[in-house]
């Protein structure tokens, strides 16, 4: 018996990426489905434990950076339209880690704000039902490519779905279901600590962030890895009624992303990373869990975004370095690209081009 039809677009993966492009999509009247798997004890998805932080100036001198650097308006937009979903004006501090942490630290008069990720995680699928997404909870197996056209999903729950559109936004696993991805797309495992309440020796609550993660250093080293690299990056964000601290980061050598390192191990190096510096070393022995995420980026810094020329009807959405900055901006350009007609696509992908998208067929094989 031939599986069910499911939607004009299936979204395989519920986080920031598959959530906010699902929203978009229905906008236009598409009907969509979106399959999340649960992630396995101990592990969380990317979105789930990001800092969310939404530096209001561009990050990098590209079209791209510069679109990003508006993602608050499109969050203020989201939120008038669906409820809460996290968004909030933040006070920034930035510190360089080299010095004591008042001395150092700096109020810094940047347009900055954060999406609180404990609560994006807990609305999402709120919002996302009641726009009429419909949202079944499985793992996506396999991927079949139909004789015709479009795609068979086969899912852990021994279902199967069609689809006519498909679009991996599942992130560090985007690979396990379609390995011929571009190589630029890699993956890393991060993990940060879940503090109970705001560290009270921080005064007011406000995101600290280091003046540069050592995490965009390594992630463009990643092709050149021959050995596994971890680093610390000293920064804390409010985060529901308490605050994400320190961020670890282990990139290993190739493209698969392996087993998540042993928690005990990288709290270990977390904890140490944080006493090393300046900054970090009142916070470092506080009380907290650790959660730990695999996570996908680009090791150009370009996201994987567009439809894959050797595979029909098979799109990514995936290998975001600041996935709250460029998926809100980039989410309403894949929806008209994939489901408008004629003039409104064509001038969604000539938009994607102009910003160094959609030509995945000419990134790294
Ligand atoms: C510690 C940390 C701090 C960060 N800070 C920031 C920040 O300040 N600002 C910023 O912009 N970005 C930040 N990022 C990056 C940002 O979190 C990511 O770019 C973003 O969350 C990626 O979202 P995603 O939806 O692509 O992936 P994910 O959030 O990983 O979502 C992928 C989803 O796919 C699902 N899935 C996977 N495989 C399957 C399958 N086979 N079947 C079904 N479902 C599947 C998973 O369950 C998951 O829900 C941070 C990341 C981390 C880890």
């Amino acid at each position: 018996m031939a599986a069910p039809l499911a939607a004009d677009v299936v979204i395989v993966g519920g986080g920031v990426a598959g959530g906010l492009l699902a929203l978009e999509l229905r906008d236009l009247g598409a009907s969509v489905t979106v399959v999340d798997a649960a992630s396995p004890a101990g592990l969380s998805s990317a979105s789930a434990i990001s800092y969310g932080a939404l530096p209001g100036w561009p990050l990098a001198p590209t079209p791209l950076a510069r679109l990003a650097a508006g993602a608050s308006r499109r969050w203020r937009r989201l939120q008038g339209r669906h409820g809460d979903l996290g968004w909030r004006p933040c006070r920034l501090r930035l510190h360089s880690g080299g010095t004591g942490l008042r001395a150092l630290s700096a109020w810094w008069p940047l347009p900055f704000a954060q999406v609180d990720s404990a609560v994006l995680a807990a609305r999402l699928p709120l919002v996302l039902a009641a726009a009429g997404v419909t949202c079944q909870a499985a793992r996506v197996e396999r991927l079949d490519p139909q004789p015709t056209a479009g795609w068979a999903l086969h899912l852990s729950d021994g279902s199967s779905l069609q689809a006519s559109k498909l679009v991996l936004a599942a992130g560090a696993h985007c690979r396990e279901l379609w390995p011929a991805l571009p190589s630029c797309l890699r993956s890393s495992w991060a993990a940060v600590l879940e503090l109970a309440s705001y560290p009270t020796l921080l005064g007011r609550p406000a995101a600290w962030l280091p003046v540069s993660f050592g995490r965009a250093g390594l992630e463009r080293r990643a092709a050149g890895l021959s050995q596994p690299e971890w680093l610390v990056d000293g920064g804390l964000v409010p985060w529901a009624d308490g605050a994400l601290l320190g961020q670890h980061t282990l990139v290993r050598p190739g493209l698969e992303l392996g087993p998540a390192p042993l928690p005990a191990e990288v709290e270990h190096q977390l904890r140490q990373g944080l006493a090393a510096q300046a900054w970090g070393a009142p916070l470092g022995a506080l009380p907290g869990q650790l959660r730990q995420a695999a996570v996908a980026f680009c090791s150009e810094g370009v996201p994987l975004v567009g439809p894959l020329a050797e595979a029909p009807g098979l799109w990514a959405f995936t290998g975001f370095s600041a996935g709250f900055s460029q998926v809100p901006v980039l989410a309403p350009l894949v929806a008209q690209a994939l489901v408008s007609a004629g003039d409104l696509a064509d001038a969604a992908t000539r938009r994607l081009q102009q910003l160094g998208l959609g030509r995945l067929d000419q990134l790294g094989g």
